[in-house]
C-alpha cells in the first residue's frame, strides 16, 4: 500500500511513498512512549532550546520549506512564505511563554496550601489536514513538545513530503529521537493507534466527518481529544461599515489559500444600503485574481489541493444555483490543466440552500441579502458550524454587541478571523471542541492535577 505525492498544478505523480509495515509502527509507538519518560522529566527551559532552534531552523530555510508545500498541495508560494514564518513564531512563542502557562497556581482553600499544576499527559496522536501542512501540525507540535508529551504525526494521504520534513526539522533542532514521528499511515490504522493503551490523547484538525468519526473512538477508548472541525464564518457587513476595507478583508480571507481555510469567511451578510456596493467592490476583487502557476509570483489564485475536492466544490455551487441562488461571477471549472476553480460569486443565497449549510472550500462567496442586525445574527447562528465571525461596523459598541450573541469559538471586528500564537483558538457545535494556541492550548493535554496540603 503506497501514497502519493500529486503536484496540483500540473497532476504529476512527484513521489511515491509506502505505508508504514505493523512492525515499523510498532516500533515508533514504543519509541514514543520511552522518550516520553524522558523528554517528560526536562525542564521547561531544557525543552526549550531545540524548540528555539527549530525556530531558526524554519526562519533559515523558509523558501526552501515553502517550496515543499508548493509543490505538494499548490500553495501560493509567498502564502507558503507566510505559513513557516508563522511556524517560526509559534515555535518562539511557546518557548518564551510556556514556563508561564504551565506554572502552578496556587488556590485559597481551607488547606495550608493547595494549588495546581500541569503535567504531560504521554504520547499523542495528531491528525492533520493538508490545507495548512505546515502550520497546522505546528500549531500542535510547539505547545505539546514544550508541555512534555510526545507527538505521532498522521498526515493527510496528499502531504506525505510535508509530514517527513517536518520530522526531519524537529530531529535536526536537537529533540531526542521520538519526540515527533511521521506515521504514514492511512486513517483506519490511525484509527486503531486510538485504541492503543499508549496513545493518551488524539488531536485533529479536518472534516466534521474525520472529527465525528475520531471523537467518538476517542470517547470510547476514554481518551482525551481536542477536535478543530469546519466552519461556515459568517461575515457581518453592517449598514456603517467602512466598505472598502471590507471588501478588501473579505476577498483575502475568502480567497487565501484558494478558499481552503476553515475560518475563511463563507457567508457574506449585508445590510440593504451597502449591499450592492460591497457586492460591486467583491465582483472587482475576485475578477482581478489570477489563476496560474503557484510558484510564479503573478498569480493571485491557486489551484485547490486534489482534483476530487475541486469537482466536489463544484456540485456544492451547481447545487446552490439549482436551489435558486444568482451565479454573478464564475461558478466554473476552467478549461485548463490543474485543479482550479474560477473565483465565484453566489447571491440571494439564503438558509435553506446547501451553500448556507455546508462548508465551501474554495473561492466561492454566498451573499446573503438581510434586513437588519438582528436578522444577521438570527442566520449567521442558524448554522450548524461556529468556528469564527467577522463583523464590520464604525460603531465599535454596537459590533461588540453583535459579537457577544454570534455562536462561534471567535469574533473579530473590522478585521478577518485570523489565529495569533497568544490568544486561544477552536469552535463550538459541529466545529469541534477544545482549544490550541495560547495557554489553554497547551494545558489541553495536560494533567491539571490538584495538590492539597494539610
Ligand atoms: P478529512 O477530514 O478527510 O482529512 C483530514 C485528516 O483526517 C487527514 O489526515 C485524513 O486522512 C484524516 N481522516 C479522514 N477521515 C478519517 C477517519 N475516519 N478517521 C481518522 N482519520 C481520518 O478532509 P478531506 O481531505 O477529505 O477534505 C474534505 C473536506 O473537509 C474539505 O472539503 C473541507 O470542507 C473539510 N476540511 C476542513 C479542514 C479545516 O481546516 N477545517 C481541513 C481539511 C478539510 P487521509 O488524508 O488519509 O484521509
Amino acid at each position: 500500500m503506497s501514497i502519493q505525492t500529486i503536484n496540483p498544478f500540473s497532476n504529476e505523480v512527484i513521489a511515491t511513498y509506502s505505508l508504514l509495515q505493523p512492525s515499523q509502527l510498532e516500533a515508533k509507538l514504543q519509541l514514543a512512549e520511552q522518550t516520553f519518560h524522558m523528554w517528560s522529566k526536562r525542564t521547561l527551559a531544557q525543552r526549550a532550546t531545540p524548540m528555539r532552534a527549530l525556530c531558526e531552523q524554519l526562519k533559515h530555510r523558509k523558501k526552501t520549506l515553502a517550496a515543499i508545500i508548493t509543490e505538494e498541495m499548490g500553495k501560493l508560494h509567498h502564502e507558503a512564505i507566510a505559513e513557516v514564518e508563522k511556524c517560526a513564531w509559534v515555535c518562539e512563542h511557546y518557548a518564551e511563554h510556556a514556563e508561564s502557562y504551565l506554572a502552578p497556581q496556587t488556590i485559597a482553600t481551607e488547606a495550608k496550601r493547595s494549588y495546581i499544576c500541569y503535567q504531560p499527559l504521554g504520547p499523542l496522536l495528531a491528525i492533520m489536514p493538508w490545507n495548512y501542512p505546515f502550520w497546522q501540525v505546528f500549531r500542535a507540535l510547539a505547545p505539546n513538545l514544550m508541555a512534555g508529551n510526545t507527538l505521532l504525526l498522521k498526515h493527510a494521504s496528499n502531504v506525505p513530503q510535508c509530514s517527513q520534513t517536518i520530522e526531519q526539522l524537529v530531529q535536526e533542532a536537537g529533540f531526542p529521537d521520538g519526540c515527533m514521528q511521521s506515521l504514514l499511515v492511512n486513517s483506519k490504522t490511525a484509527n486503531e493507534l486510538i485504541k492503543d493503551q499508549r496513545i493518551r490523547g488524539v488531536t485533529l484538525t479536518g472534516s466534521e466527518f474525520a472529527g465525528r468519526s475520531v471523537g467518538s473512538l476517542a470517547g470510547q477508548y476514554l481518551k482525551k481529544s481536542v477536535l478543530e472541525l469546519g466552519g461556515s464564518d459568517p461575515f457581518i457587513v453592517c449598514d456603517d461599515a467602512d466598505i472598502k476595507q471590507a471588501v478588501n478583508a473579505a476577498v483575502t480571507s475568502r480567497c487565501m489559500n484558494a478558499g481552503q481555510t476553515c475560518i475563511a469567511a463563507k457567508r457574506f451578510f449585508v445590510m440593504p444600503s451597502v449591499a450592492d456596493d460591497f457586492i460591486q467592490g467583491l465582483i472587482d476583487r475576485m475578477q482581478k485574481l489570477m489563476i496560474g502557476d503557484p510558484s510564479d509570483d503573478q498569480t493571485t489564485l491557486a489551484p485547490l489541493a486534489r482534483t476530487d475536492l475541486r469537482n466536489d466544490l463544484h456540485n456544492q455551487v451547481l447545487c446552490a444555483l439549482d436551489e435558486g441562488a444568482k451565479d454573478v461571477i464564475g461558478c466554473k471549472i476552467p478549461d485548463r490543466d490543474g485543479n482550479f476553480y474560477l473565483p465565484s460569486l453566489l447571491d440571494n443565497v439564503n438558509p435553506t440552500m446547501s451553500a448556507f449549510q455546508e462548508e465551501l472550500f474554495g473561492p466561492v462567496a454566498s451573499v446573503i441579502r438581510v434586513k437588519s442586525a438582528d436578522e444577521a445574527i438570527q442566520f449567521a447562528n442558524q448554522s450548524h458550524y461556529g468556528l469564527g465571525a467577522s463583523i464590520w461596523s464604525k460603531d465599535i459598541n454596537k459590533a461588540e454587541k453583535i459579537a457577544f450573541r454570534i455562536e462561534a469559538g471567535s469574533c473579530f471586528i473590522n478585521s478577518f478571523v485570523k489565529s495569533h500564537c497568544a490568544l486561544p483558538f477552536g469552535g463550538i457545535k459541529n466545529s469541534g471542541y477544545g482549544r490550541e494556541l495560547g495557554a489553554h492550548g497547551i494545558q489541553e493535554f495536560t494533567n491539571i492535577k490538584t495538590i492539597w496540603i494539610q
